[in-house]
């Protein structure tokens, strides 16, 4: 038996065995398409448990590195050059909240910039039309998440340039639930106005053809959703653990 792969003990022994497995996919060790050792043999060479496996088996196949076919086992589904990860984001630590934002930020203002310059009218049209439902699921009173993020996705497919929407598409499944709490105490705190001027600032800018106003209303509404997030924490700090008072019926 080899050792020295045995994780040293860390917050979450899933995701050092998962941080291992995933350095093995990275560095080449596995290919696309090689199957995994299987779950008892990965626990002897970690040195955890079956279950422990199975758990950074799931966190590797939520981040798409591998896919797992019934009684067949786990399998590559990506390389070291299609394999992008955050190392170690911590969901509930406000620095590493603000950290993601800050990428997110860069990211999309950019793109939100390009689109000013090169959207099409029909694409035009499109982020309208998004920005149109953003409003109707407010009036339903409802966070309009999912609206939310079209009305974005939208804009960065008319950046014309399809690594935006890739890079975008994939910080968004991590800051989905930062998102999402931030909105759901917008929701109670009569903050969606503000959302939705934020929006209409971006759509304007676009519609202008102004790179420079469209990146910094893309940045206003971002730095906008750290505050109302920040606002959310430290409201939960005061009352309690805060983990799990949001409504769950958005996103
Ligand atoms: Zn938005």
């Amino acid at each position: 038996m080899i050792h020295d792969d045995k994780v040293a003990r860390g917050p979450s022994l899933a995701d050092s065995v998962a941080a291992k497995i995933r350095g093995e996919i990275t560095s080449g060790a596995y290919s696309r398409g090689d199957k995994l050792p299987t779950e008892r043999d990965l626990s002897q060479k970690y040195g955890v448990s079956r279950p422990i496996v199975r758990e950074a088996i799931g966190t590797l196949k939520r981040d798409g590195l591998i896919t797992t076919r019934q009684g067949l086992g786990a399998f590559v589904v990506e390389t070291k050059e299609m394999a992008f990860r955050l190392a170690s984001v911590d969901l509930s630590d406000a620095l590493d909240i603000q950290n993601v934002i800050e990428l997110l930020m860069a990211v999309e203002s950019a793109a939100t910039a390009l689109a000013a310059e090169r959207r099409s009218p029909q694409q035009l049209s499109a982020i309208e039309k998004q920005l149109h439902s953003i409003q109707r699921a407010f009036d339903r009173n409802e966070a309009g998440i999912e609206e939310d993020m079209a009305f974005h996705r939208e804009i960065v497919d008319a950046s014309g340039n399809p690594h935006f929407r890739e890079m975008s598409d994939f910080l968004e499944t991590h800051v989905r639930r930062f998102i999402r709490r931030a909105r759901a105490s917008s929701l109670r705190n009569a903050l969606l106005s503000q959302v939705q001027d934020e929006h209409v600032a971006i759509f304007k800018a676009i519609a202008n053809g102004s790179p420079q106003e469209a990146r910094s209303a893309a940045e206003a509404h971002l730095r906008g959703a750290a505050d109302r997030l920040s606002l959310h924490i430290v409201r939960n700090a005061n009352v309690g653990d805060g983990q799990d008072d949001m409504p769950q019926d958005n996103c």
